[in-house]
């Protein structure tokens, strides 16, 4: 017998019952095999203003520069966003180059992340962002045609979101000062070294709080030894972990500082894809994950999985950027062990409202898909 919707339906015991989900009858997109509807795809170029002069090791900056997606389909949108830090290599013009060339209108179905998802890693190599834009506004759109927010669908418990930590840029101790006390809501720190001023930048922090410190060093050292040496004194002070401490070419240097460290050696810039995790088990104690690099949620997900299994430590980190694509990655924070997604409270024109950051914890809205909603200006 051919099933009609209504049929396969009455099949599982749910005709009549009046299930829907949302504002849209998700069965009726699920089985309207000659649906009509369409994905569409627009997108804006928009600059982030940032609160504070921001220096890490290697350079400065005052904005960072995304582009803000949306899909819309049957009636909603989900929204996406691409965030383009300079050291990355990608720009406003690239994105926009990469995302020109995206079709959209060939997939009838926005569930079937698989294959879109494929196709638009298929594009072209690298782009990692403007991969991150479509996979974070499919996610937050099948999260709005089933009425749920991100979390429940991937069976993720958002009381179990970890503490944030907020970040405190290379300055002079004066300086460093006043942030780390107007950071006094949050219950960790993570603080970056590198620049020449090590202990001097620990010490100022250290004068005001005695919060954890996470420490980014941005691949700022150069002699393992000496890095060594600099992360048993770090250790005194309180440091939970050190992320990139060495060139990421210097892969002996940092397996060995990994094997007599006292403290957890992250991999950030050195870690793009999901293909570079395995090679890394024993080069570094764990990774961070951030969309921007993993190409969005969906590797972003696989990731965590693969890590656990290779009994790697994992965070979640974020670039500069709205609530948009911080939210989205906050949607993963209850699987990792340590989160860095502070990249909207650093900028002073965001667009969105979205996770909150309750007693220095991550709080995930209650909303469908990526949890956000546009603010009104
Ligand atoms: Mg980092």
């Amino acid at each position: 017998m051919k099933l009609d919707r209504r049929n396969f339906l009455k099949s599982l015991g749910i005709a009549g019952l009046g299930v829907t989900f949302g504002t849209n009858s998700y069965a009726n997109v699920f089985f309207n095999k000659n649906n009509s509807k369409k994905m569409k795809l627009t997108f804006e170029p928009y600059d982030l203003e940032l609160k504070h002069t921001f220096t890490v090791a290697g350079f400065s900056r005052k904005t960072t520069p995304v582009v803000l997606t949306k899909i819309e389909f049957d009636g909603l949108i989900g929204y996406g966003e691409a965030s383009m830090p300079p050291y990355l290599g990608e720009s406003q013009e690239s994105v926009t180059k990469f995302l020109n060339k995206v079709k959209l209108d060939q997939f009838k179905d926005p569930f079937m992340l698989n294959d879109i998802l494929a196709y638009i890693d298929g594009i072209d190599t690298g782009n990692g962002a403007a991969k991150a834009c479509i996979d974070i506004a499919l996610h937050d759109l099948i999260g709005k045609i089933v009425n749920q927010p991100l979390y429940k669908l991937w069976g993720i418990n958002p009381e179990q979101t970890p503490l944030t930590s907020y970040t405190i840029g290379i300055d002079t101790p004066e300086v460093v000062k006043e942030k780390t006390r107007e950071a006094s809501g949050f219950k960790v720190l993570k603080v970056k070294l590198g620049g020449g001023n090590d202990k001097e930048m620990i010490e100022s922090v250290r004068s005001v709080t005695d919060v954890p410190l996470y420490v980014d060093v941005n691949q700022g050292w150069k002699d393992k030894q000496q890095a060594l040496d600099l992360i048993h004194w770090l250790k005194e002070q309180g440091i939970v972990f050190i992320e990139q401490p060495l060139p990421k070419a210097q892969i002996d240097d940092i397996a060995w500082l990994t094997q007599n460290s006292p403290l957890p050696i992250m991999a950030d810039e050195a870690f793009q894809r999901i293909s570079d995790i395995p090679k890394f088990k024993g080069v570094y104690s764990g990774i961070n994950i951030k969309l921007m690099k993993s190409t969005g949620l969906r590797e972003a997900h696989k990731m965590i999985t693969i890590a656990r299994a290779l009994e790697m430590k994992v965070m979640i980190g974020c670039m500069t950027e709205t609530s948009c694509a911080v939210t989205a990655a906050a949607q993963l924070s209850p699987l990792v062990d340590w989160a860095d997604l502070d990249g909207n409270v650093l900028i002073s024109n965001d667009k969105f409202d979205g996770l909150k950051i309750v007693e220095g914890k991550v709080t995930l809205p209650n909303r469908p898909g990526i949890g956000i909603v546009p603010l009104k200006k």
